[in-house]
């Protein structure tokens, strides 16, 4: 059962940010509340007032001018899986939202909340990362941009400060000739593994490459050594490249045994699926 909560519902960051810093820990923002009213009712958290983001209008805006999509914090994943400049722009990003959990899920759960949250078991931020992403961050002083690598600091932790609000998601489109891909493996309905690709392959040579690999470590990252090691190949050899590197993925993502398979399971599979995906990215154009 959940405790009686009261509910605040500020129309500028400045008084949500305001609202927050007064309260201190009674207070959370909330904005979609999956992932919020589960952590409320099984008690690991602990609220007596909720500080509601909807109501903010720059929270809900979607802005696709000048070559890159600006997405409000409280976007839903369903909305963000349907939008046409969305799966125009970051088809792949559009991919991994319609794949979230299930429709009560996407309809509900916001991109910006999944982000703050940065529970491990997460599809988003994996395709984000090889867009080069970036958040805009504000509380009642000012606003600051964080690209999403650095914003995603460790398993639930992320560089917002006491008092912040995340704003906007800035996604890049990709460069000229580049196509990204997303799989995902799952028991349940949170992924098991999440990988993203963006490639641009010329004359059967790749010569542009991102690769991210999500929730079988801490957080969502980067593969940027392995990206050099097979720019300048071709898709077969960067194929055999990636299912060698377990060591170098292991390093990286520290995964551990759990229910959701063992450690060597999860880089076997992270080894394949990072071939695969970096194949649909290359034969997307
Ligand atoms: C059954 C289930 C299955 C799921 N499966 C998947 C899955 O397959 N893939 C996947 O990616 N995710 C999955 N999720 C996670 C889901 O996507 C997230 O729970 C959801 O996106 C969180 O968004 P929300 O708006 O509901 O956040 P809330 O629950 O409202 O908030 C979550 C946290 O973020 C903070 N917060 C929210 N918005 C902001 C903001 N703008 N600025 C700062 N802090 C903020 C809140 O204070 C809270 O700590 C699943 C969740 C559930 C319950």
């Amino acid at each position: 059962m959940l405790s009686p909560l009261k509910l605040v519902r500020p129309t500028t960051v400045q008084e949500a940010s305001l609202a927050l810093m007064e309260l201190g820990d009674k207070a959370k923002l909330y904005a979609g509340g999956a992932e919020l009213l589960l952590l409320l009712r099984n008690r690991l958290v602990d609220a007596e007032v909720l500080i509601d983001l909807k109501k903010i209008d720059r929270l809900r805006r979607l802005d696709a001018s000048n070559g890159a999509l600006r997405v409000g914090a409280c976007l839903t994943h369903h909305e963000l899986a349907m939008n046409a400049a969305v799966r125009e722009r970051a088809p792949s990003l559009a991919l991994a939202e319609s794949q979230v959990a299930n429709i009560r899920v996407r309809n509900q759960g916001t991109l910006g909340g999944n982000l703050a949250f940065n529970d491990p078991h997460s599809d988003p931020g994996t395709v984000l990362l090889v867009h080069n992403a970036s958040v805009t961050i504000g509380n009642a002083k000012g606003e600051r941009r964080v690209v999403l690598d650095e914003f995603f600091v460790d398993m639930y932790a992320t560089a917002l400060e006491p008092g912040e609000v995340l704003l906007e998601v800035e996604i890049p489109s990709l460069p000229a000739g580049m196509s990204s891909g997303y799989l995902r493996l799952h028991r349940y309905q949170r992924p098991t593994l999440g990988v993203a690709a963006a490639a641009r392959i010329t004359e059967g040579i790749i010569d542009e490459a991102r690769l991210a690999v999500g929730c079988i470590g801490p957080k969502a990252q980067r593969l940027t050594e392995l990206e050099a090691k097979i720019r300048g190949v071709t898709l077969s050899d960067a194929k055999r490249i990636l299912a060698e590197e377990k060591n170098y993925l292991r390093g990286l993502l520290q995964p551990v045994d759990d229910l959701l398979g063992s450690a060597d399971y999860k880089l076997y599979m992270a080894g394949v699926m990072l071939g695969d995906t970096l194949e649909q990215a290359c034969h997307a154009n």
